[in-house]
Order: C-alpha cells, then sequence, then structure tokens
C-alpha cells in the first residue's frame, strides 16, 4: 500500500495548442483576432503598481459593480471569476452534488466531463442528433442539474431561447447552467429568463467576443440565492482569485461597448464570408453562430488536412474523438487570415 493508490486520479482536460511562429495564422482555440480596445492599453499604462501591495478586493467589486450596470441586472446577481472555466468548475462544484446523474451532451465543450469526474458527480451524456443539434426532450428526465453552451461547441449550432426555456421551466429542481462563451456572436441570450427562474445560471467570459482570452475573466448571471450559494463555495476555495490589474481592464475593456459591437459585427461578417466560400469548395457545416465553424469535407480526412495546415503554420484544431474526427473546427480570424485558409485549401485540392 503506497500513497499512490489514494491519489485523485484525472485524466485533464487537453487545451488547444499555443505555437508561436511570428508567421502563424492560429485559428484554434478560438481567440479574437483584433486587439483589445484601445481603453485597456490606455488603463494598463497608468496602472499604479503601488497598490499590488493590497490583497484585491474578493467580490472585484469593481468589475461586478460594471457588469451589473451594463447588462441591467443588481450586483447581488452578478459572479465573477478567473475565467469561465473558473466559473463553470464553481458553479458544478456548488451546483451538481445530487445522486441522480447531470445531463450534457455528447459533443460539447470537452471540460464538463473532466470536472464531472473531478468532482465525482454522476453524469450521462445526451446524444446530438443527426444535424448536430441539442434534443431538448432529452433534458426532461429525472437529473441532477444540466449545463450546455450556447451556441453549443464545437458545433457553434444554437438552441433556440423558447426551447431553453421550455428545459429551465421543466427542470425547476435542479440548477440549469448556459455557458454563453460565444453568444455575442449572434446569438439571443438566456439572461432575460434569471428574472423568471431563479435555477438558471448563465454564463459569460471576456476571452472570445472582448478579445481579452490572456486576462482570464468570466462572470455569470444569475438569482441573488443562486449566486450567493457561489460565493460561500468560492469563499472557502480560494477568496482572492481574480487580481488588481485583470478587475481595472476588465472594467476599461467592458465601457467601451463601441469596439465590442464593431469587432464582433466584423467577425460575423466575416464568418458569413467563409461559411459561402468553404461550402464552394465542397465542405459541409452546421449553421454556426459561434466565431468558428466546425467543418467537414466528403473526400479529404480531417486529419490530413490539419496535418497539412499545420506544415504551413495555420493551427486549426483536430478532435481524434468518435462522432467528431472527421471534422475541424476553424476558429474565424481576420478576413486576411481566412484568404490565406481558403488560398492553402483551393492549392491542396487543385481546384
Ligand atoms: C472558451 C470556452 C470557455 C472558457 O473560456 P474562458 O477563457 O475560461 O473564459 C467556456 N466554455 C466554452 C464552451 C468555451 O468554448
Amino acid at each position: 500500500m503506497g500513497w499512490e493508490e489514494n491519489v485523485r486520479r484525472v485524466v485533464p482536460y487537453t487545451p488547444g495548442e499555443q505555437p508561436d511562429f511570428a508567421d502563424m495564422i492560429k485559428l484554434n482555440t478560438n481567440e479574437n483576432p483584433y486587439p483589445p480596445s484601445k481603453r485597456v492599453q490606455a488603463c494598463a499604462q497608468t496602472a499604479k503598481t503601488e497598490r499590488l501591495r493590497l490583497y484585491p478586493p474578493p467580490a472585484a467589486d469593481a468589475l461586478t459593480n460594471a457588469l451589473a450596470k451594463s447588462y441591467g441586472v443588481k450586483r447581488e446577481q452578478v459572479f465573477v471569476g478567473v475565467g469561465s472555466d473558473d466559473v463553470l468548475a464553481m458553479a458544478f462544484l456548488t451546483f451538481f452534488n445530487a445522486d441522480k446523474p447531470v445531463l450534457f451532451p455528447d459533443i460539447t465543450y470537452s471540460f464538463y466531463d473532466v470536472w464531472a469526474e473531478l468532482f465525482r458527480i454522476p453524469y450521462e451524456c445526451q446524444p446530438l442528433d443527426e444535424e448536430l443539434r441539442i434534443v431538448k426532450e432529452d433534458y426532461c428526465r429525472p437529473n441532477g442539474g444540466i449545463v450546455f453552451p450556447n451556441p453549443n461547441a464545437p458545433t457553434g449550432v444554437e438552441l433556440p431561447l423558447d426551447e431553453i426555456e421550455e428545459i429551465v421551466a421543466r427542470n425547476r429542481d435542479v440548477v440549469v447552467i448556459v455557458d454563453e462563451a460565444y453568444v455575442d456572436f449572434g446569438t439571443r441570450s438566456a439572461l432575460e429568463l434569471i428574472r423568471k427562474y431563479d435555477n438558471l445560471l448563465v454564463v459569460q467570459t471576456f476571452s472570445k467576443s472582448r478579445s481579452l482570452a490572456g486576462l482570464r475573466i468570466g462572470y455569470a448571471f444569475g438569482s441573488e440565492k443562486l449566486i450567493r450559494c457561489l460565493n460561500d463555495v468560492k469563499y472557502s476555495f480560494n477568496s482572492y482569485t481574480m487580481n488588481r490589474p485583470s478587475i481595472e481592464l476588465g472594467v476599461a475593456a467592458l465601457a467601451d461597448e463601441a469596439y465590442f459591437r464593431e469587432t464582433t459585427a466584423k467577425i460575423i461578417a466575416t464568418r458569413e464570408r467563409t461559411k459561402k466560400r468553404l461550402a464552394a469548395l465542397g465542405f459541409s457545416f452546421a449553421d454556426s453562430k459561434a466565431n468558428f465553424l466546425f467543418v467537414t469535407h466528403p473526400d479529404y480526412a480531417a486529419k490530413d488536412l490539419f496535418e497539412a495546415l499545420k506544415e504551413q503554420h495555420i493551427y486549426v484544431r483536430y478532435f481524434a474523438k468518435p462522432r467528431i474526427d472527421r471534422y475541424l473546427r476553424i476558429t474565424i480570424g481576420t478576413d486576411e487570415q481566412m484568404d490565406a485558409l481558403i488560398g492553402f485549401f483551393k492549392r491542396y485540392m487543385n481546384k
């Protein structure tokens, strides 16, 4: 009997590669191709380091207040964390504590089963249909909680708000988490439902639509009671998670609504243009509402395309998993970056 028998063993989440070549085109982790708002730069230049000797405010008040104001909710309905991964992990730990299984799609964000395993939460995956859609009826059976992204990842497929409401309404005895990491690229948020349903938690992030993956800011909206429960668990784990610079720079980013609208609109326009060009090359894909496309080609293996792209320092994401190993997930970059990608496909396919 050694200590190794009592170790908490986990198969960790595999994040996308973070290569570092000057000439690379990085379309593999759904980062934003545009820089953060100029207000973030300005704020960083005037930052006062003297205050770094003090712990940060545990509730990240300035950011919590700014989010509450910006989204028209009470500050007691806002929770912030170190990226939405931190928010989601805390939410799993707080709300998924039943003997019945937590439900999520079989093809979805691959962190959910990792947290479930880590926290020893029973779970059951519900298969997406042929068109890669979430089937709402699958979430109306006995369960210990529900979580899904909207739009879903890595498919980009949106679940209409009335179907989300039906899932939340038919599961009043558990918490339903809607992970809205990509909601700003053209999906209607479930935020408006939190007034009506105290069992709904809506999670969002600055990583994608606000070009701040490097800062690590995530947040959640829910009923005051739900947020109180989340904070109780967070303060029992690590009170000072969000550092002072992140709080200040996050407030600066949130204040620049015009830049946020401009850059998300540009990404949506590039996405729609890219859809047409990929379709013309014979790719097929579901109608993504996110800042990525999940594509497959009848004549070319996804893994071969992935490797060939990588040789050119064009990085996309390939998942060697059942049901999705014929697909590539391609992040929407700038128009120029997508032109380079399309140019590569044309050469590769001799078109
Ligand atoms: C990117 C992503 C997240 C995590 O983002 P953070 O950088 O931790 O805020 C959460 N959920 C989904 C579905 C994502 O794609």
